[in-house]
């Protein structure tokens, strides 16, 4: 426990369980002293979320479709009424149809295209330009990547090219609210078996290969992104945009196979 966010309010959208990023972030903002508000996509998801926000203090929930305007109006909405201003965001938030992320990116049809960039990348600009409006005095807004954005990895096909958006879209991000002392970053975590990961081909594998090829030799957690979130989201820092960081046990420098890496 600690008091690097005493006094700061946050928005967090993409909570769904107990294994989402979302959730190693929320709970390292909260332990050191975030009050936060939640958004859950759907009825079904308010009931997993609903306890653990509460584990955390709150009792904020809103819903949001972030396929929807309305929605994303409506949560900002609230949150000016109730709190007037917020220091920070996470957009922990993807989604493509299962069905292509599987096979050859080449075959993925235009309403598959659409969807995945609409709700993966769109969808945190959106959320920017109305979480701006309520940070008069700055803020930091975040997002989630993979390194599917700058290599082709087997299966996760059109989100590589979504990501390689998100991440773009970071940048321009960061140029244009800079100005307001409203940091924009993103982290690129390492595989996670989470609900949005299931929907990927062999994800086991892929697990399994990270494991036994990253400098660090296993996996992250969610609350090793967490602890980088906190990073981002706090004052620590407060002289960072525009960055797309690592948290991968080091994966991303690797160029080939660890030799010494059983076969799987
Ligand atoms: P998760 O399933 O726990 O979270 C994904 C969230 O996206 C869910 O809460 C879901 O409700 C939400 N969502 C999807 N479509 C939505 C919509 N239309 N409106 C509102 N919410 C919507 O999985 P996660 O792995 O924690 O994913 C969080 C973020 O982390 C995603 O952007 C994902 O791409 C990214 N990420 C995940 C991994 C991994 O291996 N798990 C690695 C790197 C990056």
């Amino acid at each position: 426990k600690g008091n690097l966010m005493q006094g700061k309010r946050g928005l967090i959208m993409g909570l769904a369980n107990n294994h989402s990023i979302a959730w190693g972030i929320s709970r390292a903002c909260a332990l050191q002293g975030a009050e936060l508000v939640f958004t859950y996509q759907g009825d079904a998801l308010k009931k997993r979320v609903a306890p653990l926000a509460e584990s955390l203090g709150s009792t904020y929930l809103l819903p949001c479709d972030v396929s929807k305007d309305e929605d994303i109006s409506n949560v900002f909405e609230d949150i000016a009424q109730k709190w007037g201003k917020l220091d920070f965001v996470v957009h922990a938030i993807g989604w493509a149809d299962k069905q292509y992320l599987r096979g050859r990116y080449v075959d993925t049809p235009r309403e598959a295209f659409l969807t995945a960039m609409d709700i993966s990348c769109y969808s945190f600009t959106a959320v920017a330009k109305e979480a701006a409006r309520l940070m008069p005095d700055g803020g930091s807004l975040l997002t989630l990547t993979y390194l599917g954005s700058e290599r082709v990895m087997p299966h996760y096909n059109v989100m590589g090219v979504a990501k390689a958006a998100l991440e773009a879209s970071v940048q321009y991000m960061a140029a244009d609210l800079g100005p307001d002392n409203i940091r924009v970053n993103a982290v690129s975590a390492g595989p996670i078996k989470t609900l949005a990961a299931s929907g990927i081909g062999d994800f086991r594998y892929i697990l399994k290969w990270n494991q036994l090829n990253s400098p660090l030799q296993r996996n992250v957690t969610i609350d090793e992104v967490g602890g980088a979130g906190l990073y981002f989201l706090s004052d620590l820092s407060r002289g960072v945009t525009g960055e797309i960081h690592h948290v991968d046990c080091g994966y991303h420098l690797v160029g080939m196979k660890n030799p010494d890496a059983p076969d799987i």
